[in-house]
């Protein structure tokens, strides 16, 4: 029988860099990286710390094909890809996404820039597996497998991210990191991408009095979440990219506060899976 369920799982919610230790354990300290299952395809978004143990759980299943997407190419999110295992695999398919250095750089220089001397003793040359680099510009939509359709949008970074929605079966997740608001002034690429999702990934780094601290950072607030949730009429929104200075007793605060301004809100844990 074919598989058809939707299910978003968070292999590393935080932000910035991996954090570990007692304040950490609940929430985890594994930084970008989240697994969609639709049906039998495997999409990976962001190669943070938490892609080492979504490798493993990969060959224990014995999958033999997944595409990763990058929502860019900051360390947080990139870090992972030498330690994922199933590219020393000869038996694996990897497709591997980008397009927020459109007209800049492909995803092949993107990956091989990443594992170059004196960084980093190895290259991407050491990979087996039969990798597939593709490329596409903000705003195209990718068909990555029949049945699958993900819309993507470019968001506000710097050096430059992408978001991506992904429809699946009539229901709809999105991935939305990094990115930064304008106060006062809803995104309108974020809107359309979030146009009534079933799930919103939201990079909430900060709380809103703390932004004009880090006003140019590239990061928003789980408030301004919120608002774009409710503006696009969206159902569940994930507080996602947490400030690695934020312990486990200050995300549930925060996701109290946010449940009680959007009942579908709340704070991603690491290991979490959600069926849409
Ligand atoms: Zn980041
Ligand atoms: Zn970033």
């Amino acid at each position: 029988m074919v598989k058809r369920d939707f299910t978003v799982k968070f292999w590393g919610a935080r932000g910035s860099i991996p954090v570990s230790g007692p304040g950490f354990s609940r929430y985890g300290g594994d930084s970008s990286c989240v697994a969609m299952r639709c049906g039998e395809h495997l999409l990976l978004f962001d190669a943070g710390s938490g892609l080492k143990r979504a490798g493993l759980q990969i060959e224990e299943e014995g999958l033999k094909r997944l595409d990763m997407f990058f929502s860019h190419c900051h360390w947080d999110h990139i870090f992972g890809i030498p330690f994922f295992m199933p590219l020393y695999r000869s038996s694996m398919k990897v497709r591997i996404w980008s397009g927020h250095l459109a007209g800049v750089m492909t995803t092949h220089e993107m990956i091989a820039g990443i594992m170059k001397a004196p960084y980093f003793p190895i290259a991407p040359e050491i990979f087996i597996a039969d990798i597939d680099y593709r490329d596409f510009r903000p705003g195209d939509v990718l068909k990555p497998h029949d049945g699958i359709v993900i819309h993507t949008g470019s968001l506000n970074h710097p050096n430059g991210a992408v978001g991506y929605r992904v429809e699946f079966q009539g229901k709809c997740a999105c991935y939305i990191t990094d990115t930064e608001h304008v106060p006062g002034k809803l995104d309108q690429n974020v809107l359309k991408l979030i146009d009534h999702a079933d799930l919103v990934i939201y990079d909430a780094a900060f709380c809103e009095k703390e932004m004009p601290r880090y006003r140019g950072f590239g990061h928003s607030s789980w408030e301004e979440g919120v608002r774009l949730c409710r503006a696009a009429n969206a159902k569940k929104l994930a507080i996602f990219h947490h400030s690695p200075l934020r312990e486990d007793d200050e995300l549930d605060k925060i996701g109290e506060d946010a449940k009680a301004e959007f009942p579908g809100a709340f704070v991603a844990r690491q290991g979490q899976v959600v069926e849409l």
